[in-house]
């Protein structure tokens, strides 16, 4: 027979309520961009970021709080087993190593989109870099952390109406099976596009790469 205090349940707990998740957004829908595009997917933003892109396209401010009960249901919701974590930024949010821990624990293969800014945990399966320019003034634009370099297995620059193919000469001497890829600003696509074919003209390395999911109009 159990002796003491009252039994805290898991609602009323205040220790256990303080390790909820802050969680940005939850979803299962397609990947829409890069090598892993099409794939069934479970999308899920951590909120916050370090930089302060202009044309960002995610409120990465607000969060609501998720339970690890809650949170495993989404994990359990679908047989696909890729994991997308985004933001914000990801690498810098406080449950990252958490959330890992629950994905490995139900057999995700965990892929990672960043801005390189931060090292990279070793239970990423798969780490998309997309190096900014809008640091805040911490970095250097475009900083990549030499933790983050190593581990990168795609790299994803936004090219807007500023950018600099220049820059990407710092992947001269990437490994072979690197894949190297150029995103249109959304809003300014038509320039930008034809701007990012002339370059892969000359450049072959790198290829074109859309977000599907805004055509097709799915999260
Ligand atoms: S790094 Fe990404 S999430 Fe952060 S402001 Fe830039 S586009 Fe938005």
């Amino acid at each position: 027979m159990r002796v003491g205090g009252p039994v805290l349940t898991f609602e009323t707990d205040p220790c256990v309520l303080s390790k909820d998740f802050q969680i940005n957004d939850i979803f299962w829908t397609l990947q829409g961009e890069g090598v892993h595009s099409g794939q069934r997917a479970l999308f899920i933003r951590l909120p916050f970021c370090n930089y302060d892109c202009p044309w960002c396209d995610t409120e990465y401010n607000s969060f609501k709080k998720l339970t690890e009960p809650e949170l495993v249901h989404w994990l359990k919701q679908e047989p696909a087993r890729l994991a997308v974590i985004t933001g914000g930024e990801p690498l810098v949010h406080k449950d990252l190593p958490r959330l890992l821990k629950l994905l490995k624990e139900h057999n995700f293969y965990v892929t990672c989109e960043t801005n390189g800014s931060a090292p990279v945990p070793a239970d990423i399966d798969f780490v998309t870099c997309s190096p900014k320019a809008f640091t805040k003034g911490k970095f250097e634009p475009y900083y990549v952390h030499p933790d983050a370099y190593p581990k990168t297995k795609q790299w994803k620059y936004v090219v807007d109406d500023n950018f600099d193919f220049g820059l990407l000469e710092r992947h001269a001497k990437d490994p072979q099976d690197i894949i190297h890829a150029l995103s249109p600003e959304f809003g300014k696509m038509k320039k930008n596009t034809q701007r990012i074919l002339e370059f892969i003209k000359l450049n072959p390395q790198w290829r074109l790469s859309l977000q599907t999911h805004k055509w097709i109009d799915i999260p």
